[in-house]
């Protein structure tokens, strides 16, 4: 034994072997004064630590295997024993204050968990003094002593099995006092507090309602959320809070996020899930300027029997709407409205009055310009007579058509144009006059049939209106009363 101290106190001769030897007799004798008089007194550099510490704690000497890797600086043994021997939570946590942020950090990564749950209050501490958080947000300065230590993403996995400390410790770093964080790491740290929050609030929730008691959490935890929501505008971030709040039932974000991203018929398709009528409308109301189908969409639902009935208010609003900007013809409002089985006439007859009014307006334009037109027609027939009883001189020395000097054989037309034969159109019309004539024939047609049409469907209107109205109504429109070729069947036969 004499022989191998000699051989170690000699400079650089101390093999690991010679170490594990020395101290595995002392150990064996159970020579314990000696062996700690021998690690007091020999200096560090003169025997192998990680041999010295193996060997006393094999021999169960804990105290003394700590204290040597407290003394050659072998951080991880020291912690590793103090915990797992001692129990010693508190005192390790002071122990890793005293480090250097990177190596505490590294330290943390493999015993943190175990500090978390015997000493989460301190481990916290310790941690905000690891990523060197203060409480105040930081200056170029402090960022940049920041950058040498572990960052908090990197030491999350220490909370791994105390969520409900997580919560708490991200809830103060990037929530309570404004954000702690440079702007790309809390945008890393952003989703799992999100998600954190979110689903402690949909934990406050029993058959879907909260308990009186709990309202007041909830809502304190709602408005941390949309505090949170809304530090971080971008489109990535709104993705994600959209994809949590969905899947988590948080209303509030959910629409906060698809309003920014501009996913309306996200909105829509929710409140047609949820039969929520009256965020239905709020959602037509903000993106009916920009897309005026949700209109029209929100009316389809709502007379539909998926809509589980009991929204007449808020129908009326649409109809309202739709009526103003014009957004649908009437009949196609009313067949919308047919799928429903409680609306009736009485439901919307403000909404058929205004268009009875409007139609009525414009059946009385129609009948105008075809009195006008008929005057006309008068007056061309008196024309006709005129020319066919009346001789004509024709004084034209040159063709309408091509302008050259008219020559035999030519053609007049009792409108009063000459042609050479060959400028004359196959059908045999005068081509100044026949260009304007037939549109303007087929124009009178369609506004005569226009003027009739309105007329009868009036007629039903005033005369049968019940509760099943609607119904018959549909059914009305469906045998084609509104079809214009009929009614111009109708006005032939008239002339006739
Ligand atoms: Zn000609
Ligand atoms: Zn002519």
């Amino acid at each position: 034994m004499t022989l191998i101290r000699v051989v170690m106190v000699a400079p650089d001769m101390a093999e690991p072997e010679h170490t594990a030897l020395l101290l595995k007799c002392y150990t064996k004798l159970k020579d314990f004064t000696t062996l700690e008089e021998f690690l007091k007194t020999t200096p560090p550099s003169q025997y192998d630590h990680a041999t010295a510490i193996e060997v006393l704690e094999s021999a169960a000497y804990h105290g003394l295997a700590a204290e040597v890797a407290q003394k050659v600086g072998s951080h991880d043994d020291f912690v590793r024993i103090s915990l797992e021997q001692f129990k010693n939570y508190g005192t390790t946590v002071q122990f890793l204050h005293s480090l250097p942020r990177v190596e505490a950090g590294r330290i943390l990564l493999n015993y943190g968990r175990t500090l978390m749950r015997h000493a989460p209050k301190e481990t916290v501490k310790l941690i905000r003094h690891v990523c060197n958080l203060r409480g105040q947000p930081m200056d170029g300065q402090a960022l940049q002593a920041e950058s040498q230590g572990p960052t908090v993403d990197e030491l999350l996995p220490v909370f791994a099995d105390d969520l409900q400390q997580l919560e708490v410790f991200l809830r103060s770093v990037l929530v309570d006092d404004g954000c702690q964080l440079p702007q790309a790491q809390a945008e890393r740290l952003f989703p799992t507090l999100l998600e954190l929050l979110v689903k402690s609030h949909s934990s406050l929730h029993a058959d879907g309602n909260i308990p009186a008691e709990k309202q007041e959490m909830a809502s304190c935890i709602a408005a941390d959320i949309m505090r949170l929501i809304r530090q971080y505008p971008s489109d990535a971030a709104l993705a994600n809070t959209l994809m949590v709040c969905q899947a988590f039932g948080f209303v509030d974000g959910f629409f906060h996020a698809a309003e920014r991203l501009h996913r309306h018929q996200l909105l829509m398709q929710w409140c047609f899930e949820h039969k929520d009528a009256k965020r239905l409308l709020e959602v037509c109301k903000r993106y009916g300027p920009a897309d005026q189908s949700l209109w029209v969409q929100a009316l389809s639902f709502l007379a539909s029997p998926e809509s589980g009935g009991g929204h007449l208010e808020e129908m009326g609003e649409v109809l309202r709407h739709i009526e103003d900007s014009d957004l649908m013809p009437l009949l196609l409002v009313i067949e919308t409205l047919r799928s429903s089985n409680e609306v009736t006439i009485g439901d919307v007859r403000p909404y058929l009055q205004a268009q009875y009014r409007r139609l009525v307006e414009s059946a009385e334009t129609s009948r105008a310009k075809s009195t006008q037109d008929r005057q006309e027609i008068a007056r061309m027939q008196q024309e006709i007579i005129q020319l066919r009883t009346q001789a004509k001189e024709f004084q034209n020395t040159r063709c309408f058509q091509c302008g050259l000097t008219l020559e035999v054989p030519a053609v007049h037309f009792f409108c009063g144009h000459s042609y050479h034969a060959y400028c004359v159109p196959p059908d045999g019309t005068c081509p100044k006059c026949s260009s304007g004539a037939l549109p303007k024939l087929s124009l009178k047609e369609q506004r005569e049939a226009q003027a009739r049409n309105a007329e009868d469907f009036f007629k039903y209107l005033q005369g049968g209106a019940g509760d099943s109205g609607i119904q018959a109504m549909g059914e009305w429109c469906k045998f084609g009363a509104f079809d214009a070729s009929m009614a111009s069947m109708d006005l032939e036969d008239e002339e006739d």
